[in-house]
């Protein structure tokens, strides 16, 4: 080899690269453009000699004092043509020959190219055309992954397809910087980066222990007519996730206090230990958390006192913001101590409702099976419309729960028909009856769930957060 091409590798010779490992990287570069004649393998604008070396030979090889020795195989996501994948492999027969490279690639031209080059070269390599994203109980040693997925894709497809891995080593380009700050805030990981050899404006990263931090979300439980069971849904519903190990806080947002008692606290306490003290400036949403008598259950109080709040805020012109400002304050300091926030709301689209649709991530509605139950959900879809547009675009409708079910009467499948035509998948399949027990338990202030668990009203919420689970599930797996 000559010495201006060895000076080129003298980047990497330091990372124990050989000189004959060098001879085998050049051998590469000509089937790669050999082949780059018939199948895109990489950018014709980069296919010079000289501009695959240093491109993708090197930048590929760089990263090989982050492969874990200790194991045997080692992963490669998406190799493409074959980087890093086969550059790795190619190293690892003076490193460590027992080392296998398991390349994942979905086109068929650039699998039978990865082992040409395999077979050609020797290489310990396993060419696997199947879709990553469809395998499960993957295990490995490092993860690598160049230009494959963005990089949260790449952490949920190690977290939820990998049975074991040691590291994941990935390339960071111009916006890696952005793109690894942004998902800090939802992952926590171990990791070290070092500068890239080819490129100064990116780096590479060598993570290790990758979770996913709990990402609480937040939802009002909402309609402006008063009695349709929003109420008996927040209590239920949280009380059904809690027994599945669910952390949940509930936000008791109706100075009628109705979900306070419900949950056996009181709500004729004069303090300002509630969410009227929140609002009022007070108090932080830490101070005022109280601990329920259900595992898992937390409550932030109402009382009557939070009826006088939209006056005494008037002048203030944000005011529509302070639930959430108090909220994401919370978010930021408390790391995920909930799985979900859901926050009773009270009987009218005054002041309450809107800091409560300003704050949400999504919005349940319960709707009664009775007659005018439509007409008001279209004054309440038109609110959230405009909430959406001009102070929370993220804002989402979970569902629609129809409440208060009679199989005898027949308005009550009628309006069944009427909503699940209008609104859809959004309907849910469960139907919560009319049941006597629902309306018992309130006054021993605990949910029905524990009064009586198996009476028809038990069941239905029972059943009623299994189908939001999996819908929750769906959405998780879908982001
Ligand atoms: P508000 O608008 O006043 O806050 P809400 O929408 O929160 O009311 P709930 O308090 O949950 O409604 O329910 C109203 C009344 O109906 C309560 O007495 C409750 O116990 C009862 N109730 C709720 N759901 C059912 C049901 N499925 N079957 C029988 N009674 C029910
Ligand atoms: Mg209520």
């Amino acid at each position: 080899m000559d010495n201006v091409i060895l000076d080129y590798y003298s980047k990497i010779t330091n990372l124990n690269v050989s000189r004959e490992t060098c001879n085998e990287l050049e051998s590469l570069i000509s089937m790669i453009l050999e082949k780059n004649k018939q199948i895109n393998i990489i950018s014709k604008k980069t296919c010079e000699k000289d501009a695959v070396r240093e491109r993708h030979i090197i930048d590929s090889a760089q990263i090989v004092d982050f492969v874990d020795l200790n194991s045997d195989t080692t992963t490669d996501l998406g190799t493409g043509g074959g980087m890093p994948g086969l550059i790795v492999a190619i190293i690892m027969k003076k490193l460590k020959k027992s080392m296998k490279i398991n390349l994942y690639e979905k086109s068929y031209h650039k699998c039978v190219f990865l082992k040409e080059v395999s077979k050609k070269l020797k290489l310990n390599t396993e060419v696997i055309q199947k879709d990553i994203f469809k395998l499960n109980n993957i295990e490995t040693g490092t993860v690598m992954s160049r230009a494959f997925k963005p990089m949260p894709i790449i952490l949920n497809l190690v977290c939820q397809n990998f049975k074991k891995y040691k590291n994941v080593i990935l390339f960071m380009g111009d916006k890696g910087r952005k793109i690894f700050n942004d998902a800090l805030q939802e992952w926590e990981l171990d990791y070290e980066e070092k500068k890239s050899l080819t490129n100064n404006d990116s780096f590479i990263l060598n993570i290790k222990n990758i979770k996913k931090k709990k990402l609480m979300k937040i939802i009002s439980i909402i309609n402006q007519k008063g009695g349709v069971g929003k109420t008996t849904t927040v209590i239920n519903l949280a009380s059904a996730l809690s027994q599945q190990g669910k952390k949940i806080l509930v936000i008791d947002l109706d100075p009628q206090g109705n979900a306070t008692t419900g949950l056996g606290l009181s709500n004729t306490e004069q303090s300002d230990q509630t969410i009227y003290g929140i609002l009022n400036g007070t108090m932080s949403i830490s101070n005022v958390i109280k601990k329920t008598k259900f595992e898992n259950l937390d409550l932030i109080t109402s009382n009557v006192d939070l009826s006088g709040l939209e006056v005494e805020t008037a002048g203030d012109n944000d005011r529509a913001f302070i639930l959430k400002a108090k909220l994401t304050a919370y978010l930021n300091d408390s790391r995920g101590i909930y799985d979900y926030i859901l926050i009773d709301c009270p009987p009218s689209l005054s002041l309450l409702t809107v800091m409560a649709l300003v704050s949400s991530n999504s919005l349940l509605v319960p709707l009664q099976t009775e007659f005018f139950a439509l007409e008001g959900l279209t004054q309440l879809m038109k609110t959230i419309e405009r909430i959406k547009v001009n102070l929370n675009p993220q804002l989402e409708i979970q569902g629609i729960l129809l409440t208060m079910y009679d199989r005898r009467n027949k308005l009550s499948s009628q309006v069944e028909q009427e909503a699940r035509d209008y609104f859809k998948d959004k309907v849910y399949q469960t139907v919560i009856p009319r049941n006597v027990r629902l309306s018992e338990a309130p006054s021993h202030g605990v949910p029905v769930l524990i009064y009586d668990k198996n009476c028809p009203g038990s069941k239905s919420y029972y059943s009623f957060t299994d189908e939001f689970i999996s819908q929750e599930n769906k959405i998780g797996s879908a982001a």
